[in-house]
């Protein structure tokens, strides 16, 4: 693998992440920093997706700084430019929306997401059905860790053929989740039956 990118724009968004995140955890047991899950994706991108890209690495860092932070669009732009706050903004959700919709519509927005989001999306979704299988959140019995994976394998589906390993990573995750959690995925096909997608009745997206 011949990187091309910037060593010290990578460090620099890993620093931002660092400030941005500051005081926020992961919902594991240990309470993690927040901070560990953005990096832990960038890595996922570049070790196993073998992406070298500045711009998709640097979006990875920070990709969950609009959603979970008060990290403005002006900021990303003014350190990090025009391309990559357009990346963090694509799989950035609307939070003033209920998470039941938020869910439904990343999996019908997934297909419109450019590529460098989708793999973004891959490496979140790969590092927290990790995440799931070996440090879950306090308090989730096995139904719900079971439906956050079918979920995250509902969203993926949308966006298959982005990059073969990653695809293959995830799809080893879903087959251990099986196994470890103790169910069966269903098909992309019954989505339109699952928790989070609109009831009948209901009004539309
Ligand atoms: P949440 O969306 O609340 O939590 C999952 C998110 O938390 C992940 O996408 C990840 O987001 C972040 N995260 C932080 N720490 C971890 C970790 N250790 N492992 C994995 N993810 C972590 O959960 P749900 O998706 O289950 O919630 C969806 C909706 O369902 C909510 O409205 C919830 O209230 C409701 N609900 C569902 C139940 C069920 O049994 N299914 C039970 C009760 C409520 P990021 O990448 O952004 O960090
Ligand atoms: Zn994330």
């Amino acid at each position: 693998m011949c990187p091309t990118f910037n060593l010290d724009v990578i460090l620099d968004a890993a620093i931002f992440a660092v400030l941005k995140h500051h005081g926020q955890v992961r919902k594991d047991h240990s309470a993690s920093p927040y901070v560990s899950h953005p990096l832990a994706v960038a890595r996922e991108i570049y070790t196993t997706g073998q992406v070298t890209d500045q711009v998709i690495l640097t979006a990875a860092i920070l990709h969950d700084t609009i959603e979970d932070t008060s990290t403005t669009a002006d900021e990303i732009q003014a350190q990090f430019g025009e391309e990559v706050l357009a990346i963090v903004l694509e799989v950035t959700d609307n939070k003033s929306l209920n998470k039941q919709l938020r869910k439904w519509l990343q999996v019908i927005h997934a297909p419109q997401l450019s590529y460098p989001a989708r793999i973004i999306k891959f490496g979140d979704k790969i590092v927290n059905c990790r995440d799931i299988l070996h440090t879950p959140p306090n308090g989730w019995d096995l139904t719900r860790r079971q439906e956050y994976i079918q979920w995250a394998a509902d969203v993926i589906f949308q966006i298959r053929g982005a990059n073969t390993a990653l695809e293959n990573t995830f799809d080893s995750l879903l087959r251990q989740a099986e196994a470890d959690l103790n169910f069966r995925l269903k098909s992309f096909q019954s989505v339109d039956t699952r928790p989070y997608a609109p009831q009948e009745g209901g009004s539309s997206p």
